[in-house]
């Protein structure tokens, strides 16, 4: 029995985790469920899958039959569970805390946070090297990887889908609605990361996510935009060859790996036929609708505190555009409003982190875009 524990376990990545579980009740034991809050969701999922514990960020009811652990204290004791894997679907930098305890402790950990990886890039990368990721381009580097040697790598490709608005005029992305940019063509995704697909800038985190996970230089990392999303991720190595990931469009692929590697087990996605789908096409990125992804490589190779300004800008924009406050062009210009205004030390430790979160969230509070 595999003993995995589920963090955000209500949200998209937590939820197929659990269909990919419930497939295999056999092999797979779900020992830890972990949401924000105490929800109607959360109780269904705990009376399914009868885990010994939960987490939850604030403890507001005891619930019968599971140990409840909250709050700062809680976490501390949820790194320390007899558990073989840790899978990480908390969206943003939520996941920051959780993500840096259990690297600190050696533990097993299958992650799709990639705000935490990148804000803590600086901190723990050394530690990464310990990490399966789910995010479904690096799922497809990390298994392109075992082609070659990695200092055969010439470079590693991640696939864009390009996103709702691939073929929209500029001059109608003033326009853009809620609705529209959370009408994903390809994935089915938590509502921040749609927003960033359409935006691109969720390709752009992705860049640095590769960046921290593989140790790979930025000039060695390349994006295509690859609108249906049948490969996912590619490697190049020295001698021209390319090896790439090649499944439908569905996170349960990488998440039931992640559980199961290096074994490979059924998931419930579907076979994918090849003479189906025909032909497959890829474009190089239009950086004048999309700017954020360019960002993403300056802000990358700026490092120190950078990408943690970047991800925390653009948490609080893509929350500020979900709730009608800005527009969908303001995104990009808050968050490079932000990244040409601060400037902070390079993050030691987890504190300094959480600091440099914390300072930009005050810039943004106070900040008038005109
Ligand atoms: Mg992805």
């Amino acid at each position: 029995m595999k003993r995995i524990g589920v963090l955000g376990s209500t949200g998209s990545i937590g939820t197929q985790t659990l269909d990919v579980a419930r497939i295999h009740k056999d092999k797979i034991k779900v020992e830890l469920l972990s949401a924000s809050k105490v929800s109607d969701k959360l109780l269904e999922q705990i009376r399914e899958f009868k885990p010994k514990y939960v987490y939850v960020c604030e403890q507001n009811k005891d619930i019968d039959g599971v140990k409840v652990l909250s709050g700062e204290e809680g976490l501390k004791e949820l790194v320390e569970l007899d558990i073989d894997l840790y899978i990480n679907g908390i969206s943003g930098i939520a996941g920051i805390k959780p993500t840096y305890y259990l690297l600190q402790k050696n533990r097993n950990l299958a992650t799709a946070n990639k705000e935490a990886i990148i804000c803590l890039g600086e901190v723990l990368g050394n530690k990464y090297k310990n990490i399966i990721p789910i995010d479904s381009e690096h799922s497809a580097i990390f298994q392109c990887m075992f082609s070659g040697r990695r200092e055969d790598i010439k470079k590693i490709i991640l696939t864009a889908s390009g996103g709702p608005f691939l073929n929209l005029p500029l001059d109608e992305f003033k326009n853009i609605t809620v609705e529209q940019a959370l009408n994903h063509p390809k994935w089915k995704m938590g509502r921040k990361v749609t927003i960033d697909s359409a935006t691109l800038m969720n390709k752009g985190l992705e860049v640095i996510e590769a960046h921290y996970l593989f140790n790979l230089p930025y000039k060695k990392i390349d994006v295509v935009i690859h609108p249906d999303s049948i490969i996912h991720g590619l490697i190049q190595f020295n001698d021209n060859s390319i090896i790439a990931n090649i499944s439908s469009p569905d996170m349960r692929i990488p998440i039931s790996y992640a559980i199961s590697f290096p074994e490979r087990w059924f998931n419930g996605s579907d076979e994918l036929d090849l003479t189906d789908i025909g032909k497959l096409e890829f474009f190089k990125p239009d950086y004048k609708k999309f700017p954020l992804l360019k960002l993403a490589y300056y802000v990358g190779e700026k490092a120190g505190a950078y990408p943690i300004i970047l991800t925390v800008s653009d948490e609080i924009a893509v929350n500020m555009f979900l709730e009608g406050k800005i527009k969908f062009t303001d995104i990009y210009r808050l968050i490079q409003t932000v990244i040409e205004n601060l400037d902070f030390e390079t993050p030691k430790n987890l504190n300094d982190v959480l600091n440099i979160i914390e300072e930009t969230e005050r810039f943004i509070k106070n900040l008038k875009l005109n």
